[in-house]
């Protein structure tokens, strides 16, 4: 083999890398504008749920039906941002702390939040980490309601 198809095939190795890498950031920051277009609709369905339960309550009348239907539309909403925080989360290799939930840099050993021992992590529990980042985004979407009005 010449030098020269030695560079090229290098070259091509390494544009190939480089191409790969790129698909990387593409997904990571599709997922990124999935996860702001969710937020965004689930903002939306909060303040269609603030209004129809004012509604309800002021006229009286009986709005359960749609109630229960945005009720349904936030819960999926709200999977959908959970599943795209898990796979942003796996992506970039991190280790989720099992005491408070926070993601730590993959090879971390303690929580970089709460101080536990990551090696010594237990299976992780997702049912509690989900509930505090509920209460977060609630949080959220509660002070930008704040500015809102
Ligand atoms: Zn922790």
């Amino acid at each position: 083999m010449s030098i020269i198809d030695d560079v090229l095939l290098n070259a091509k190795s390494a544009a190939d890398s480089v191409g790969k890498k790129a698909g990387k950031v593409i997904d990571r920051s599709k997922l990124r504008l999935a996860a702001l277009d969710i937020r965004s609709e689930l903002s939306r369905k909060y303040r269609m749920l603030g209004k129809v339960c004012y509604e309800a309550d002021r006229t009286g009348k009986d709005y359960s039906k749609g109630i229960k239907q945005l009720e349904d539309n936030i819960s999926e909403l709200i999977e959908q941002l959970e599943r795209i925080n898990e796979l942003l989360a796996s992506s970039e290799k991190k280790i989720k702390c099992y005491g408070c939930g926070t993601y730590n840099v993959k090879g971390a050993v303690f929580c970089s939040k709460c101080g536990v021992r990551l090696s010594e992590a237990k299976p992780q529990d997702e049912d509690e980490y989900s509930q505090e980042e509920l209460l977060d985004f609630a949080e959220e979407i509660m002070e930008e309601d704040d500015d809102n009005v």
